[in-house]
């Protein structure tokens, strides 16, 4: 299902910070919020800050916010 807002369509894809699972560690995903999807404007980017893995080495990715794609 897509979504378009002012022009530009959005889909849903896999979250990479839960794998889709919805959940980490015990806790709601931050980056989706338990929807193990996040809505992505399309074409879909990787994030390249990144690389798609939402996660850096001092953490969550802050440029996608964990998801893994670029919400730019
Ligand atoms: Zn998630
Ligand atoms: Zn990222």
């Amino acid at each position: 299902m897509l979504y378009t807002y002012s022009d530009t369509e959005y889909a849903p894809e896999k979250c990479f910070l839960c794998k889709g699972a919805g959940h980490a560690e015990g806790k709601t995903c931050e980056a989706c919020g338990g929807s193990g999807n996040v809505l992505v404007a399309q074409p879909p980017r990787i994030c390249p800050l990144c690389n798609g893995s939402g996660h850096t080495e001092i953490g969550i990715c802050r440029a996608c916010g964990g998801s893994g794609w670029a919400l730019l």
